[in-house]
């Protein structure tokens, strides 16, 4: 198993260096040469599977032969054993064709522990074998962050450094980032948006002096490992219900593309996946994308649903490398296209490709906060996170489109108690945390504001960074 980068300019890679290099060398985002297949058999036996056995089923094929399938095996035991429920990622029958996948049940409380717990382990285990130090740098709108820091806190190996919109996350997407007060681990509260976030990191990475002086990694969304360890909820949840005899649907909340990229890729790999719902809030670029074909950027506008405040979905251009039929040099083009002008379009072909599989649908306020109220009433007390909501909400939107024979899966996103201020306002309740979290607000917490400026954060990283270069595992 190779991997090519979606600008057709980077070199092919291993998985192992897939996992260490993040971003492209030619700013593209690496995918499989070719998705590796499972036959209906194959996807009848994984019925009934605890989750860490599925997982390295589903992920093995990924691995090239770069890690043995039992040094890989132990890293996915010890990530999913982090859980607080027994089967990781459980399923919630909301109505006979309505079903919610709780994706929130990692230390963090939000569906990105799912693939960081992994991740992890899996740096760690790689770059011991290596004798190698990372520099990891992140752009976060709120959970990505925490995740990550929960994932490589206290790694020798590992320095990573965080920047998160200044005042533009909840307090405990906040406190979960800031009270770790490892030495390896450095927050960046960056005067600007998520977007100026993601685009220092990118412009990091684009500093090849920078990058190679440091060694950068990344593990935000674009990081390929992540989207294979999310591939792995969406076979979970399927064979449960039924596949591949009957096919299932998926409703994604949706931001960065990543988690909703998985399930595109889970059917590539013979997942009976009839119908993706893409449900974005006010923010709702890749709406207005399915309804007509062009992308085009407006400012970000904040929102109860702060994980989704984004307006350029660095994974989608994963899945436009496949409308592109997979033409490196076209994509490359039409992304200088974006990034110089805002805006592109695909052609009525294209676009009439990507919509056989996905729909999408804006979910605004009102509309985020009528759907934590009613399924609270509906279900006699269910609380869902604004996130889940807005998924929510999109199904409902679709399900008219759809075989009520065919489940339609909502994935819920965040812990309610991440979130308490939307959540208390819709139903009248303030969730509690989980115990595990429940002295959060009394931690100490450390931070640096620094302005969104390219140099100052390059000069913040060379000082704080540990330069000790870790040499594990040697004899
Ligand atoms: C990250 C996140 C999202 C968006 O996921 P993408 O993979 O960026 O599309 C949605 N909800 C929550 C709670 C998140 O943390």
């Amino acid at each position: 198993m190779r991997y090519i980068s979606t600008r057709g300019a980077a070199p092919t890679l291993a998985f192992d260096e897939v996992l260490l290099a993040g971003l492209a060398r030619d700013g593209g985002l690496y995918v499989p040469e070719t998705w590796p297949t499972f036959s209906r058999d194959e996807l009848r036996a994984m019925r009934g599977l605890p989750y860490a056995e599925l997982a390295v089923r589903v992920m093995a094929p990924f691995l090239g032969g770069r890690l043995t399938e039992l040094e890989f095996a132990e890293l996915v035991r010890e990530a999913y054993a982090e859980f607080d429920h027994a089967a990781v990622t459980p399923l919630v029958q909301l109505d006979q064709s309505t079903w919610v996948m709780e994706l929130f049940h990692g230390p963090t409380l939000a569906f990105k522990d799912v693939a960081l717990q992994l991740l992890g382990r899996l740096f760690d285990h790689v770059l011991a074998k290596k004798g190698q130090h990372v520099t990891i740098v992140g752009a976060t709108s709120g959970d990505t962050g925490s995740a990550a820091i929960e994932a490589c806190r206290d790694r020798d190996a590992i320095d990573i450094f965080i920047l998160h919109p200044k005042g533009r996350t909840s307090e405990v997407q906040r406190r979960q980032m800031t009270t770790v007060l490892s030495s390896n681990v450095h927050n960046i509260a960056l005067e600007g948006s998520f977007d100026d976030c993601q685009d220092l990191v990118k412009a990091m990475f684009n500093d090849t002096a920078f990058r190679d002086e440091q060694n950068l990694s990344a593990v935000n969304s674009i990081n390929w490992a992540r989207i294979m360890a999310q591939i792995v909820y969406y076979f979970a949840a399927a064979v449960q219900l039924g596949a591949p005899d009957r096919p299932v649907s998926f409703a994604v909340p949706t931001g960065n593309f990543g988690n909703v990229y998985a399930a595109y890729g889970a059917r590539a790999m013979g997942l009976p996946i009839e119908r993706l719902v893409v449900g974005t809030n006010s923010n709702d670029i890749l709406a207005r994308f399915f309804a007509t074909g062009t992308m085009s950027t407006q400012a970000v506008t904040p929102t109860i649903s702060p994980s989704m405040d984004i307006q350029i979905s660095s994974n989608f251009e994963r899945l436009l490398f496949d409308l592109y039929d997979r033409d490196g040099a076209a994509l490359a083009d039409c992304m200088a296209r974006f990034r110089a002008g805002g805006s592109f379009a695909v052609t009525s072909e294209q676009l009439s490709r990507a919509r056989l599989l996905f729909n999408g649908h804006k979910v605004d306020e009102d509309l985020t906060q009528a759907t934590m109220t009613e399924t609270r009433r509906l279900t006699g007390g269910m609380m869902i996170d604004p996130h889940t909501a807005v998924g929510l909400a999109a199904a409902r939107a679709e399900q008219p489109n759809l075989d009520p024979a065919v489940p339609l899966v909502t994935l819920a996103c965040a812990h309610p108690a991440k979130f308490p201020d939307a959540v208390e306002r819709a139903t009248g309740v303030r969730p509690p945390l989980p115990p595990r979290l429940a002295d959060l607000y009394e931690r100490e917490e450390r931070l640096t504001v620094l302005p969104n400026d390219l140099k100052t954060v390059q000069s913040f990283v060379r000082s704080q960074v540990r330069r000790t270069i870790v040499r594990q595992g040697v004899a």
